[in-house]
């Protein structure tokens, strides 16, 4: 088989009679198939082999051109992949063995060959180089996919001296294979424990002395030859030889880093508020519980404040989302500031915040953090170019008076933030018990308003709105009023909310349009015509997308002139999504529906679409108005509107007017209408038809 693989032998001899010598023997041996060249210095053979396929090479080491190794490492230079054979004398054993290391496969002692050792020589070559060559595949492989693996390897003898590392682990440890070569394992693998920092046994011995696959414990550090800290995970396993003995072991290890910081990462983002950073609901529940169990120990109270921004919503609906986070982070911030670094403050979602004071002495403690965060909050917060002034309300409950778990303590203190609320912006309010019967009456309302629609407890008042110069009225505004069958009369700023809340408002809205159009129609009949009814219009009605339908339908039902309605919007509703508020404006323009702005300079009104918007009136908010009396310094706002609004070719409606002295200063500055108690309250449609009929009395106006 392997006289086959022998097509083509070359013989680099000099002596002309040890190469006949030779190819006579090769003759008598079979291979007949062989093709025999012959070159007398290595110099001849380098060219030879330079152009010629050869399979095997006999090369004499006393030669004139080249001797001893030289000859072997030229010829195996030449013919790097070819099996070589040399021939030494006698003398001369111990060169031959050194030609076997630099790269010969055999050799022969000449004056001792005959022709059956010279062909066990020849096989012995060419099955030794073919060995020789895939030996050196396989640890090339080996080699190239140790380096292209993402893992670090290092491989150690049995004393647990290394013998191997890869280039991740180089890298990783700092060590380069050639120094780290020959060294303990201790020494260039060096492990601690994170957390006590002690030295980790290397796990190296213990794979070997139980010979299987060991993993270093949880939490480790490899710490690099200059001192660098990296968190790893490994596996070390022992390697046999053929016998199955163990002569040392391999250790794969990765830097866990990336994934231990992702871990820690995902930890930290299920527990906090992405956007402030602050400790989430689950967190927070998490250290309520902790402080409940410490005050318990040590007779400690433990405070909560809820806290809710007011009027939040007007910012984030006219100065969008964008501006709104931001204000978020700035109070966020304000509010750590105010507490102690054992207190948690932490983001409910929306704008409610609730701040956890732990080991508490006294409620009035809370009281005085309450205090100090509402200030802090009320100071002016620089977001972009603007500069927002926002207040919060906040309410308290206290561990173990007002609950003994953090569920009912953070409810108990969210009932008393509404109650801070309903008692006016910027105040905080301690829990009482009984405010969970004011939370059961919202509910109650909620359910009779419900029932109100069709047992008729609704009815309209009109409030008659005046033209200044001719001192006429020229329309009313439409305002809605509930008789509870118990209760009494409860106010619309009351149950709007609720309304709106639930929904119903959609009904109830629908149905203020229909009766205030309808009662503008019968006073038409009647002979008392109205420029315009106006109908208060809230923000879930105007973003219901059958609204413009109803409006029409109602009209067409009605036969009111679309001209005499005037639909009141808040700013709020207007810069919301405003695109959409855009093309209903339009519709309702094109239609001779007109609409006015209510409680103007309350919220965030952006001029640009005040400009762009059809928009037919300003109503101004009647706290303006009510500054022409009360400080008269700070009257530019009721000032600045009446000349924006006419610049923009807008009808002026001031609201609230009480008393004369609002009255002259309107005048004197030439705002068209005026709505408020001085000229008349809020009339049942008899009444009111009695005003309309004899007018406002002119000495009121003079
Ligand atoms: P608004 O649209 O700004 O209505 C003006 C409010 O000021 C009315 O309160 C009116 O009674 C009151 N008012 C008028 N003149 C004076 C005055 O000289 N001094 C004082 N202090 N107050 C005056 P009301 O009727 O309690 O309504 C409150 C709010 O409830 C309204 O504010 C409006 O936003 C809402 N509302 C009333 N009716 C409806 C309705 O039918 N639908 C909707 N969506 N909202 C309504
Ligand atoms: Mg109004
Ligand atoms: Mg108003």
């Amino acid at each position: 088989m392997w006289k086959k693989l022998i097509k083509n032998l070359l013989l680099i001899e000099d002596n002309p009679g040890d190469a006949r010598l030779f190819l006579e023997m090769f003759k008598g041996e079979g291979l007949n198939n062989t093709e025999f060249r012959h070159t007398e210095s290595v110099s001849e053979a380098e060219k030879y082999v330079a152009e010629h396929a050869v399979d095997i090479i006999l090369l004499d080491l006393g030669l004139p051109d080249a001797q001893g190794l030289e000859a072997v490492r030229r010829v195996c230079a030449a013919a790097p992949h070819v099996p070589l054979v040399v021939l030494t004398v006698s003398d001369d054993e111990s060169l031959a063995a050194q030609a076997l290391q630099v790269g010969a496969q055999d050799y022969l002692i000449k004056g001792h060959i005959e022709a059956r050792g010279l062909l066990r020589a020849l096989r012995h070559a060419v099955e030794r180089k073919i060995m020789e060559e895939a030996l050196f595949l396989e640890k090339e492989r080996a080699l190239v996919t140790l380096n292209s693996i993402g893992d670090a390897v290092i491989c150690a003898n049995i004393s647990g001296n290394i013998t191997y590392l890869n280039l991740v682990a180089e890298r990783m440890t700092n060590w380069s294979h050639e120094e780290a070569e020959g060294r303990s394992m201790a020494e260039v693998f060096r492990i601690i424990d994170a957390t006590s920092r002690a030295t980790v046994a290397n796990p190296t011995e213990l794979a070997v002395r139980k010979n299987r696959t060991v993993h270093l414990p949880l939490n480790c550090l490899l710490v690099q030859r200059d001192g660098i800290e990296i968190p790893i995970e490994d596996s070390v396993s022992p390697i046999h030889n053929r016998e199955g003995t163990v002569i040392g072991a391999v250790i794969v290890f990765r830097d866990v880093s990336v994934a231990q910081a992702m871990a820690l990462e995902m930890a930290h983002s299920a527990q906090h508020d992405f956007l402030t950073g602050l400790p989430n609901r689950m967190l927070l529940n998490d250290r309520v519980s902790q402080a409940i169990a410490l005050a318990q120990r040590h007779l400690k109270k433990v405070a909560l404040l809820f806290l809710d921004l007011d009027g939040f919503k007007h910012i984030n609906d006219s100065l969008g989302h964008p501006i709104g986070d931001k204000l978020l982070q700035s109070i966020a911030k304000c509010l750590v500031s105010c507490g102690r670094s054992s207190d948690t403050v932490s983001r409910q979602g929306g704008d409610e915040f609730v701040v956890l004071l732990s080991e508490v002495d006294q409620a009035d403690d809370a009281a005085i953090t309450a205090q100090r965060m509402l200030q802090a909050v009320a100071e002016a917060h620089s977001i972009g170019q603007h500069v927002l002034h926002v207040t919060a309300s906040i309410g308290l409950s206290i561990y173990p008076d007002d609950g003994l778990d953090a569920e009912t303590l953070i409810k108990n203190a969210d009932t008393a933030m509404y109650q801070a609320k309903e008692n006016g912006h910027q105040s905080y309010k301690f829990f009482m018990p009984a405010m969970n019967v004011r939370a059961v009456e919202r509910q109650s309302i909620e359910e009779s308003l419900r029932r109100a629609l069709e047992r008729q407890e609704f009815a309209l008042q009109y409030q008659p709105i005046i033209n200044l110069r001719t001192g006429e009225i020229t329309g009313a505004e439409a305002l809605i009023r509930w008789t509870h069958p118990t209760r009494g009369p409860v106010s619309p700023a009351q149950f709007i909310p609720t309304a709106e809340d639930c929904g119903l408002i959609l009904p109830i809205g629908n149905w203020v349009l229909r009766e205030a159009c309808k009662q503008a129609q019968a006073w038409r009949h009647a002979g008392l015509p109205l420029a315009t009814i106006a109908v208060n219009i809230s923000a879930i009605e105007f973003r219901d997308e059958r609204f413009l339908d109803g409006v029409f339908a109602v009209l067409k039902e009605t036969g009111l002139d679309p001209r005499s309605l005037e639909l009141e919007l808040t700013e709020s509703v207007l810069m919301k999504r405003v695109d959409s508020t855009g093309s209903i404006l339009k519709t309702l323009r094109a239609t001779g529906v007109q609409v006015a702005v209510d409680d103007f300079g309350t919220g965030y009104s952006s001029l640009s679409y005040l400009r762009k918007f059809p928009i037919d009136a300003l109503k101004i908010d009647q706290s303006f108005v009510r500054q022409i009396t009360t400080a008269p310094d700070e009257t530019t706002i009721v000032t600045a509107v009446i000349s924006m609004g006419r610049s923009l070719k807008l009808r002026v409606v001031a609201e609230g007017v009480e008393t004369q002295e609002e009255l002259a200063f309107l005048q004197a500055h030439q705002c068209d209408e005026a709505q408020g108690y001085f000229f008349s309250r809020p009339l049942l449609p008899e009444q009111f038809a009695k005003l309309l009929a004899t007018g406002i009395s002119q000495t009121v106006l003079s």
